[in-house]
């Protein structure tokens, strides 16, 4: 089995489920005591959160290049950044180390693909939702139509991503306003939903939904798992 490499604390709410998923899945495949082999650098949200909204990605990307080395260094075969919006800096942070980085998009590309799917509804922060980083990808690299909701709802999802879901806050008035924006991209044609930030599956889950939703959290570490295992 190879080592997982992780960088993590964006937010840690959502690190743990990277951490109980690995070691499911790992479980699942192996049985016995078996559990993943895995390091995390996990990071100081607040000091991320305020760089985010400052617009400093110069400053974030020396932050997840360093935090990628010393999880290199600590000895993984691969990385995670575990989150989606850090994925803006995925280039930069691959560039700078000498083992695999795993990306969030192009692992839920797969995914989606599997499920004959072309046309799929993007939810996460601004920053995913606005930037090209994560549709580009998915657009350019992989042919799938992306669409986002529109600038009122992408506010709402925003603020419950930043003020309650990174803090674990769960209410049942934030479900319904997701309820409503899904409801909304799948009239509007969309096929899925992808829950492009690792917090929004704390809040949204499958069972209330017909529509398909693609967990990145679930999906990203679950591949971890099997590039670990079988690569
Ligand atoms: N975990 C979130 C994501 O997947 C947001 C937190 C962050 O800004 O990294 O995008």
């Amino acid at each position: 089995m190879k080592t997982i490499g992780m960088i993590g604390g964006m937010s840690w709410e959502s690190s743990l489920e990277y951490y109980r998923i690995l070691n499911q899945t790992v479980k699942q495949e192996l049985g016995g005591f078996h559990s993943a082999k895995c390091v995390m650098f996990s990071v100081d949200f607040e000091e991320i959160e305020q760089l985010q909204h400052k617009g400093e990605w110069g400053k974030l990307t020396d932050i997840m290049v360093l935090a990628a080395q010393k999880v290199e260094k600590a000895g993984a075969d691969c990385i995670l950044i575990c989150t989606n919006t850090m994925h803006k800096m995925a280039p930069e942070v691959e560039a700078s180390i000498n083992i695999p980085l795993l990306h969030i998009a192009d692992v839920t590309a797969k995914q989606i693909k599997s499920k004959g799917q072309k046309k799929v509804g993007l939810l996460g922060t601004k920053f995913t939702m606005e930037q090209e980083f994560y549709k580009g990808r998915l657009e350019k690299d992989h042919g799938i139509e992306v669409m986002v909701p529109d600038p009122d709802q992408r506010t709402i999802i925003h603020n419950i991503l930043y003020q309650e879901l990174v803090k674990g806050e769960i209410t049942e008035k934030s479900k319904n306003e997701f309820k409503v924006i899904i409801e909304s991209l799948n009239k509007r044609g969309a096929q899925g939903i992808i829950l492009g930030c690792t917090e929004i599956p704390l809040l949204v889950k499958q069972t209330d939904y017909q529509i398909e939703l693609y967990d990145t959290t679930f999906i990203h570490a679950q591949a971890a798992v099997q590039w670990a295992l079988h690569e």
